[in-house]
């Protein structure tokens, strides 16, 4: 029956790739993803930053204390992987979770597979509110059942804090400073755990900066962090 209806779904609206509109059986078309900007050479080794040459600590994050062991992110936030996770976030394009979570848990498999919990960034505002939807934790639900491990939600906003892409980037850290709290499901402890947290973009890292210091003051032993994007 299931199969029926998609059969007619697809019959008057043909699917179509996400990307370039043509007729795709996939969400995008094996044309547009080639060219899906993949930071796949040289990167900072602790943020992630795509860089000429690979080093150990970019410009980025030399003398910063940014509290995670080591930050990656799936490609840089251009075409055609921008307007795809703009699609995720404000298009209720929530099947894209899976699509991402299917590239993540594959280029990421080393990162993942040493990790206790998986967790993520909280909803930031009322306007995210009013989405419905927390593209993060959809994100990091799909990653944690492809990788097969736990997911909590542990991070939660305690003041009202700004959408962080309102903002200059100047702003941004005073923005989230001091603004997570952590709350825990009764049993749960954090003590000596190897945390995965993600989020979407990372742009000047601020908020997964901020997040991933609340839990390391919860007693995580280490935080690594994944974005789908990366602004360069
Ligand atoms: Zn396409
Ligand atoms: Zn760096």
């Amino acid at each position: 029956m299931k199969g029926l209806i998609k059969g007619f779904i697809d019959l008057i609206y043909p699917p179509s790739c996400l990307v370039c509109g043509h007729s795709s059986q996939e969400l995008v078309c094996p044309d547009c993803l080639r060219k899906l900007p993949f930071i796949n050479s040289c990167f900072c080794k602790k943020c992630g930053k795509p860089t000429l040459h690979s080093v150990f600590n970019c410009q980025a994050c030399k003398g910063k204390r940014v509290y995670f062991s080591l930050c990656r992110s799936l490609g840089k936030y251009e075409e055609p992987l921008k307007g795809l996770i703009h699609q995720f976030k404000y298009s209720h394009r929530k099947n894209l979770a899976f699509f991402f979570a299917s590239f993540v848990t594959e280029h990421f498999d080393n990162l993942i597979s040493p990790v206790d919990l998986i967790t993520f960034i909280p909803m930031l505002s009322p306007k995210e509110r009013e989405r419905g939807y927390n593209q993060a934790e959809l994100l990091g639900r799909e990653i944690a059942n492809l990788a097969r491990k736990p997911i909590e939600p542990t991070l939660y906003f305690k003041r009202k804090i700004k959408e962080q892409n309102t903002l200059k980037l100047e702003e941004r850290k005073n923005n989230v400073k001091d603004a997570f709290s952590i709350k825990l499901r009764f049993g749960l402890d954090l003590k000596g755990k190897t945390v995965l947290l993600v989020d979407d973009v990372y742009t000047t890292g601020s908020t997964v900066i901020e997040a991933s210091k609340v839990l390391k003051k919860a007693g995580v032993k280490e935080v690594r962090v994944i974005t789908l994007a990366r602004v360069p």
